[in-house]
């Protein structure tokens, strides 16, 4: 099965009721600014550089972010502060990302994320992610070339730390936290949320430097 065949599979996912009722629930609410706007409303699956040797994991699509985009981390303040970095980082060749074919590519680094449908509240449950991790392995089986996790926030942490079957408590998340795992490196970062952002708990400069330890990680 080629990656774009997995991925057809993901976007047709209905595994999770309560994460379908949502998304859908959400794809036809929409909210103001996008209301003549279809929304995709459906998984979001992975998507960026097959050979890539930095995975960005995140934590779930955003309600009117990918849910209404179908990309990873498009359309909402987590990618505005996202996607940028990646490009200061020469990580990809623009500086946004607003739609899927708006001619983004990233150079080296493939973005997904925990959960590939929006949950209320941006908290999906265990069982949900312990769902959506089928989805992890495979999309994660197409990238041998990885060294690199970095994850956002904890729960992507420790989702990775579950697709490895390793214990949390082992390895605790912090900012900037580094644990080998195999060939493989677990770098983690506070999640490009709005919350984190906006408050400066997570600045420019501090996420700056994460890809650069990132980058650094890839090519050692
Ligand atoms: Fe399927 Fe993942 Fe969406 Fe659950 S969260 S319905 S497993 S794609």
């Amino acid at each position: 099965m080629s990656l774009e065949a997995l991925y057809t599979q993901i976007a047709d996912c209905r595994a999770c009721p309560r994460l379908v009722a949502w998304r859908e629930q959400v794809g036809q609410e929409k909210r103001a600014a996008f209301r003549n706007v279809e929304y995709w409303a459906r998984p979001v699956p992975g998507f960026g550089d097959f050979g890539a040797r930095i995975l960005v994991f995140g934590l779930a699509p955003g309600a009117h972010g990918s849910n209404r985009t179908g990309r990873p981390f498009t359309g909402d303040a987590s990618g505005d502060f996202l996607y940028p970095a990646l490009y200061r980082a020469g990580l990809s060749n623009l500086p946004t990302s607003t739609h899927k074919g708006d001619g983004l590519v990233l150079h080296g680094v493939y973005i997904t994320a925990a959960v590939r449908c929006a949950p209320p509240g941006n908290k999906p449950s265990p069982l949900e992610i312990r769902t959506c991790a089928k989805w992890t392995e495979q999309e994660l089986a197409f990238l041998g070339n990885l060294k690199v996790y970095l994850a956002l926030g904890q729960i992507a942490h420790d989702a990775l730390l579950g697709y490895h079957r390793l214990r949390k408590s082992a390895y605790p998340f912090a900012h900037g936290s580094e644990y080998r795992i195999g060939e493989r490196v677990l770098l983690s970062s506070y999640h490009v949320s709005r919350q984190n952002t906006q408050t400066g708990k997570l600045t420019a400069a501090m996420f700056d430097g994460i890809l650069e330890r990132a980058k650094r990680l890839a090519n050692s």
